[in-house]
Formats: C-alpha cells, sequence, structure tokens
C-alpha cells in the first residue's frame, strides 16, 4: 500500500510536468527508499515506453497485464534462444484489475505527456542517426570510418570498430573492396580523447551565454508546473469521499433488502474515516510556500548564469574525463552533440 501511494505519486507528478530526474531528486531528499531500497534513479521512473520498461509504463498499474512483448528464437546454427522485441501493436493486454494502482484518467495523462516529451525530443534529432532512440553513449551514431564513410560502433568489450569491415561488406567506392580500417578504441578512450578538445571550444563560442540563456528558460517554464501539494490533498479528500459515499450506499442497499449486516463494509467504512479525517488536518495546516515568482526567476537567473554554468560544465567534464563518470557523460551529452556533429576516426599512422 506505501509503495502503491509512492507509485501514484510519481504518476501525478510526472503529469504534472516534472521530468523524472526532478521526481528521482525530490524521493531521494525525501528519504523515500527507492526500488529494493537503493535510492531512486530517473532511469528507473522513466524506463522504455516501446519497451514497457519503467514505472512509467508498467502496465500492471493500470490494471492489465502484457503477454507476448517478446518473440523467442532457436538458431539453428548454435542452437542459442535469442530474444526478440515485439512490436507494441502485437502484444496482448489481458485485465488484472486487482493489480491497478493508478486511475485510466491518470495513466492517460502520463502517456500523453510521453507523447509530447517525444514529439520534442524527436525533433531535435531528427537529422541525426539513432532518431526513434534516445543516443546511447555520449558519441553514439556520431562516429565514422576515414576510410569507408561507415559507422563505427561498439563491438564487443566496450570497444569501438568500423561496422562495415567487421561486416567484410565489399564497399562500392572502394572498388568492391572490404574496409581496410582496422583501428578499433574502447569507449572511455574516445569519449576522453574528443571530451579533450571541449575546453578550447569554449573560448571561441559563447557556448555559456547560449547555455545559461536556455537553462534559465527551461528552468523558469518549470516553476508555473510546480505541484501544489493542497491540490494533490484535495484531490486524494475528495477521492475517499466518493468511496465513502459508495460504501455507505451498499450498507443501506443491503439493509433496504434485508440481508445481514457485513463487518468488512463497516470495518472499510471506519478505515476511509480514519483516513478521510487525517487527510482533512493535513489540508488544515498545509503551508504552500509563496509564489514569488519574480523572485524565484531572479534567483535562477543568478544561479545559472554564464560564470556559474562554465563552473559546472568544467566539473561535468572533469568527472567524465578523469573518472570516465557515466552520469556527468550523460548530462553532458546535449552539449557534446550540440558542439560535434561527426567525429572521423582513421587508422593510426
Ligand atoms: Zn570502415
Amino acid at each position: 500500500p506505501e509503495k502503491a501511494e509512492i507509485v501514484r505519486r510519481i504518476f501525478v507528478l510526472y503529469a504534472d510536468g516534472m521530468s523524472p530526474r526532478d521526481i528521482a531528486q525530490l524521493l531521494n531528499k525525501e528519504g523515500v527508499p527507492g526500488p529494493r531500497g537503493a535510492k531512486w534513479r530517473d532511469t528507473a521512473i522513466r524506463g522504455h515506453v516501446s519497451r514497457g520498461t519503467g514505472i512509467l509504463n508498467n502496465e500492471s498499474y493500470n490494471g492489465r497485464t502484457v503477454w507476448n512483448r517478446r518473440k523467442y528464437r532457436k538458431s539453428p546454427q548454435t542452437e542459442k534462444r535469442t530474444a526478440r522485441a515485439n512490436d507494441a501493436s502485437e502484444w496482448i493486454f489481458t485485465p488484472a484489475p486487482r493489480m491497478r494502482i493508478v486511475s485510466d484518467e491518470l495513466w492517460q495523462r502520463v502517456k500523453e505527456r510521453q507523447r509530447q516529451v517525444g514529439e520534442k525530443f524527436d525533433y531535435g534529432q531528427s537529422n541525426r542517426l539513432n532518431t526513434t532512440h534516445r543516443p546511447e553513449y555520449l558519441l553514439s551514431g556520431m562516429l565514422q570510418c576515414a576510410e569507408c564513410g561507415g559507422p563505427y560502433a561498439i563491438s564487443g568489450k566496450d570497444r569501438y570498430s568500423c561496422t562495415n569491415r567487421k561486416k567484410r561488406l565489399p564497399i562500392d567506392d572502394l572498388g568492391g573492396e572490404c574496409c581496410g580500417n582496422s583501428k578499433t578504441i574502447t569507449r572511455h578512450e574516445l569519449e576522453e580523447r574528443v571530451l579533450n578538445c571541449l575546453p578550447a571550444a569554449f573560448y571561441s563560442l559563447e557556448i555559456f551565454d547560449r547555455i545559461s540563456k536556455k537553462m534559465i528558460a527551461f528552468e523558469t517554464g518549470k516553476l508555473t508546473a510546480i505541484p501544489s501539494l493542497k491540490d494533490e490533498i484535495a484531490k486524494e479528500l475528495s477521492a475517499i469521499e466518493r468511496q465513502q459515499k459508495n460504501l455507505a450506499q451498499q450498507i443501506q442497499e443491503r439493509l433496504a433488502e434485508g440481508r445481514p449486516r457485513l463487518a468488512i463494509l463497516d470495518d472499510q467504512l471506519d478505515e476511509l474515516e480514519a483516513k478521510r479525517e487525517q487527510l482533512a488536518r493535513e489540508l488544515a495546516t498545509v503551508e504552500e510556500p509563496a509564489q514569488d515568482f519574480k523572485g524565484r526567476i531572479e534567483k535562477l537567473k543568478t544561479q545559472f548564469n554564464p560564470a556559474n554554468i562554465g563552473i559546472a560544465i568544467r566539473k561535468l567534464i572533469f568527472l567524465a574525463r578523469n573518472n570516465a563518470d557515466e552520469a556527468a557523460k550523460r548530462r553532458l551529452m546535449p552539449i557534446v552533440r550540440d558542439l560535434i556533429q561527426t567525429v572521423v576516426i582513421g587508422k593510426t599512422p
């Protein structure tokens, strides 16, 4: 039941415009234990819409079980079983109302927001490779072979190599020969080298100004979207009152039909009443911070001024370079991918 509350809250926060990252931060700040007692991570909340992973995509919270999500195939050569994801149109749903945690209305609101966010994301990436998915690594989809022009991709142990060469594809431009570029490089080394080039780029471009403006606009946009705790409690309260009315009606109907009184119904009614009282008390005492927008915008402007952005980005680059910190790399992704179009990899001379 407590878990259900958290799940419901995550759905409400997301539907109201909070990002999975901010939700994770909020829950961690409040000390709410995450899945298996670990800290909350945005990925666990966001998941993948198309794969049905993550809290926001868990169909069981919407009272449905999904079947036929994957197709299994046995390779005749290797006898290995491989799983392939089925298209969402092939999924089979069966109702599981007892698993339901969020209302259908809330579920639909979350799906709608995911569509909006997804469209925005696709728009920004539409001229790149890998348009449908969020890039997996810092340089995913940006790497090109100097010899055949083909993509460099991870093969084997976190190591990039030319895909055409690996597949032994004959290349027209090479007169039907296979690509001879045998250069491979570990992901970390390549990412480190690219990150090393960034600080120089910062001096010639007004990138901190640009990011500062973007951040302020983004954060300002979020200001209006802060969900009101009071509204949430009021909503919960009215839901409970509706349930109470329903129950009371059931009890009366039984009475009218001359059927015996059921203790379980009375207990439920008592339980609801206790909850209602508690919520009413909370509603009376909850204090909303004053919505001083002007002041908050001023604060944001100071917090995200170009100098501070510069410091934050340099710190991220340091973490990404020196500690190979994946979280830092992930946060640098939009900046790196904004500055760099393609990285061409050639043979070591
Ligand atoms: Zn190649």
